[in-house]
């Protein structure tokens, strides 16, 4: 059965949400973006606002127009049940806290059409945590877009053992309409396709460098010699922001809290966040960021 994706409602307006929603209605998608409170729809639309002026330097054929156009049709709402009322396709871009998004999916359900399709852009729960609480496991997937939309463009799709293959496929298939690649996974994974190979790889080489094996410049200097790529994993973790690798760091074990500390020690307490603050494990002089 082929089902039609028109309407798109998503949920919460942060960093990816924003993103979502405006990429959405930029390819020529209903778009509605739902917030807890009007307070956060103010932020929301700033946000919107904010990537109306990168697509136009960095979106080819978004600076005739489409890009404003794009923000002034996405509709906003604080209201839970109207944001939803008509949607196909609803995408959840809460905060990643495992009991919010349970809520969230709980009181969605009751004020969603049964046939409603669920996705959820979690980066790191898997969607099997949260299909109960949808009411509608067979409908409910998750669909994850990487930091910077319209560049980094992969889609990655994940079901459960319970996801409908049809509601599967009307995803992938949204996903392609809106300008992804769509990255099918046969089944769950924490990390997905992508984060399950980067992970490892800053971890590893955040390991060398806390552990005084080398620094990182000649780290990234191995990798880019000798595997021919260009960047190393520093200057990708400059771009990632410290704060994301200290934080996962802070919570593992003895080895992981020592990455933390020297993270801590060398770079977030003297400031050096990474390329958006100016300096992480290099210097971007301003402007160059
Ligand atoms: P964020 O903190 O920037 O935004 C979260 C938004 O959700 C806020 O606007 C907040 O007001 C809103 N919110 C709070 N409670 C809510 C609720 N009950 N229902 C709906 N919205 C609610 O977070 P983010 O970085 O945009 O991350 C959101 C999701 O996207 C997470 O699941 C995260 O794992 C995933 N994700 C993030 C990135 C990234 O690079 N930031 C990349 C891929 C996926």
């Amino acid at each position: 059965m082929t089902i039609d994706i028109r309407k798109v409602t998503v949920l919460g307006t942060g960093v990816l949400g924003s993103q979502i929603a405006f990429h959405t209605a930029y390819s020529g998608f209903d778009v509605t973006a739902y917030d807890i409170s009007e307070a956060a729809l103010v932020g929301a639309r700033e946000r919107i606002n904010s990537l109306v002026a990168t697509y136009n330097n960095e979106v080819e054929g978004a600076a005739d127009g489409k890009a404003e156009r794009t923000a002034a049709g996405i509709a906003l709402s604080a209201d839970l049940a109207a944001a939803a009322k008509d949607a196909d396709l609803v995408i959840e871009a809460a905060p990643e806290v495992l009991t919010i998004k349970q809520d969230t999916y709980k009181r969605l359900n009751d004020v969603a059409p049964e046939q409603t399709i669920f996705a959820t852009n979690s980066s790191t729960l898997l969607p099997s945590d949260m299909k109960d609480f949808t009411g509608r496991p067979d409908r409910f997937l998750a669909l994850h877009f990487s930091n910077q939309i319209w560049m980094h463009n992969v889609a990655e799709i994940m079901g459960t053992p319970d996801t409908d293959p049809d509601v599967f496929r009307a995803v992938a298939d949204f996903a392609a309409a809106i300008g992804m690649v769509p990255i099918e996974l046969h089944k769950e994974k924490a990390g997905y396709v992508l984060n399950s190979m980067l992970v490892p790889f800053l971890d590893a080489a955040l390991a060398l460098a806390a552990g005084g094996y080398a620094e990182p410049e000649t780290i990234d200097m191995t990798w880019k010699i000798g595997t021919g790529f260009p960047f190393g994993p520093f200057e990708m973790l400059d771009v990632v922001g410290l704060n994301t690798p200290y934080n996962t760091h802070s919570h593992g074990g003895e080895d992981k809290q020592r990455i933390a500390a020297w993270l801590k020690e060398n770079y977030i307490d003297k400031g050096k966040l990474g390329a958006a603050s100016g300096e992480g494990f290099y210097r971007y002089p301003s402007g160059s960021a």
